[in-house]
């Protein structure tokens, strides 16, 4: 149906999305991707679907473990959360194993109430989950997780943190030379359009100009493509307060504290910070609400952070300012674009669902392009309510870790604090409380009270997430 697919956009969205759809030989790609442009170069911290990625790939390098000595990357168990619910709290996002024994487990935990014996969802987490209970044995080397770990390592639970630049360069180096994929490294000049505002061909700056039968837009927060084709935007900004990200990578100076098998998310006072523990360095950032605060005093308040916490010496810190704007494409494919990565969706990076979800798109996009029969509208029908139904799940959750707060310290934490949750998560949240034994433990009742029939999110991220915030199951009381 779509001979010739052109992407424009190499950064790590326009890599994978030539990666996958690529694996189809029936189609041939055209990627622009100019080096003149830098990529974004942040997105280091992934969830356990990157496997699926992975195999939808079918690249030889990426199922063995020399992608990840290429890229420096280390092994991500969770998620941990600290000053989120009070300052000096903290809660765990354990990634749950494949063979669903942490599912089996947590479930007869919560069922019989023995989180009353514990009463703190770290440690609840730590006793109750293959992750958590890992964790507390100290980090596990890459060469280690590839050798002694091999059911986890080859798709079955765990992610990475991955040096981003490095990634997306690696894909570029093995798909490029696929026989149906063409490179191009060009700045698009212009864009033609025709009577129904659909995109006609692209001129480059080479003055080359390029036609396609499907245009995918990865040029990030450029969005070219999607804003010429006025692809609707719908900002989330009244529900997802931050807007801007101070970024830079440090080297270790207190390895054994600061290398972990975890992505740790530190709230502060308009914001949180994010440490992410590669192979030689460490990528961190303060995630904050200008609105809240200006750039000149999250710096101070980052500096301050990253000395107190860690002794960094202020002197050696550069910080990097990233601007960013959250919101969705609620029709991720319009008129003949598809927006992929951060042109279609950026919800702030706290659950590291950006490549996450990119590839979930573009892996969905391959599947509709192989079905045969099918009219072109109830494809980009199907896509795109899919779409928007993953989209959503990621907002209601990534929102709550902010709503479920007790802290009213600084105006951000307040604000969140009075934000009113969404009608299906008081659902489901009162569901859990009082219950938990016939209900919140199937599965087909959490998808009725969520109100959605997909998602990223399942039961068992909502119970650490509640546990977390002192949301307690009425038998599980102390
Ligand atoms: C602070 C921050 C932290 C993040 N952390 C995470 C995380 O931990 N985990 C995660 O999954 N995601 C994270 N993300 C998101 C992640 O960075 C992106 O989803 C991911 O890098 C994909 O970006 P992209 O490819 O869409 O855009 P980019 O990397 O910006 O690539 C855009 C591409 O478009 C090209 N381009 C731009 N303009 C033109 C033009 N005129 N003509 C031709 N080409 C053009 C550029 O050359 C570049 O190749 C984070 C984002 C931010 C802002």
């Amino acid at each position: 149906m779509h001979k010739h697919i052109i992407i424009v956009g190499g950064g790590t969205a326009g890599w994978s999305t030539a990666a996958i759809l690529s694996t189809n030989t029936d189609i041939t790609i055209t990627i622009l991707d100019p080096s003149n442009i830098p990529i974004i170069g942040v997105g280091e911290s992934t969830l356990p679907h990157l496997h699926l990625a992975h195999r939808a790939m079918k690249l030889p390098i990426l199922q063995t473990n020399e992608w990840a000595n290429s890229v420096d990357a280390t092994i991500k168990l969770g998620i941990g959360f600290e000053n989120f619910y009070t300052k000096n709290s903290r809660w765990l996002h354990p990634f749950l194993d494949a063979a669903d024994i942490d599912r089996i487990t947590l479930a007869k935990a919560i069922r019989y109430g023995y989180y009353k014996n514990i009463d703190n969802q770290w440690d609840f987490a730590s006793k109750y989950t293959w992750a958590g209970s890992r964790l507390k044995n100290g980090f596990i080397e890459r060469t280690d997780w590839f050798t002694n770990y091999k059911t986890a390592a080859n798709g079955g639970g765990g992610a990475f943190h991955i040096n981003a630049v490095k990634y997306s360069a690696l894909l570029k180096t093995t798909v490029k030379d696929r026989p149906n994929v063409r490179l191009i490294d060009s700045v698009v000049s212009n864009i033609k359009q025709n009577d129904l505002g659909e995109i006609e061909s692209i001129v480059l700056d080479n003055g080359q100009q390029v036609t396609a039968d499907l245009y995918i837009d990865c040029t990030g927060f450029a969005s070219i493509l999607s804003n010429a084709v006025e692809s609707p935007w719908t900002s989330v900004s009244d529900r997802l307060f931050v807007d801007q990200a101070l970024v830079v990578q440090l080297p270790y100076i207190k390895e054994q504290l600061q290398k972990t098998n975890l992505t740790t998310c530190t709230g502060l006072s308009s914001g949180w910070v994010f440490n992410i523990p590669l192979d030689t360095r460490i990528g961190t950032g303060y995630i904050h609400a200008s609105r809240y605060i200006d750039s000149d005093n999250a710096k101070l308040e980052f500096k301050d952070y990253l000395t107190n916490r860690w002794g960094y010496n202020l002197e050696d810190i550069d910080l990097r300012l990233i601007k960013f704007r959250t919101g969705f494409r609620p029709n991720l494919w319009h008129k003949n674009v598809v927006s992929i990565g951060l042109s279609g969706f950026f919800c702030e990076p706290i659950e590291s669902t950006a490549i996450a979800i990119a590839n979930y798109a573009v892996m969905l996009l391959n599947e509709y392009m192989q079905a045969k029969n099918i009219p072109l509208q109830t494809f980009k029908d199907k896509f795109n309510l899919e779409m928007k139904e993953q989209h959503n799940d990621i907002l209601d959750f990534v929102t709550a870790h902010y709503q479920l707060t007790a802290r009213d310290d600084s105006a951000f934490w307040k604000d969140y604090k009075n934000l009113p949750l969404p009608n299906n998560i008081t659902n489901l949240m009162n569901e859990f409380v009082n219950q938990h034994r016939e209900s919140t433990l199937d599965d087909n009742k959490f998808h009725s009270l969520i109100g959605r029939k997909v998602g990223m999110f399942h039961l068992w991220s909502y119970t650490a997430l509640f546990l977390g915030n002192k949301i307690i199951p009425q038998n599980c009381k102390a």
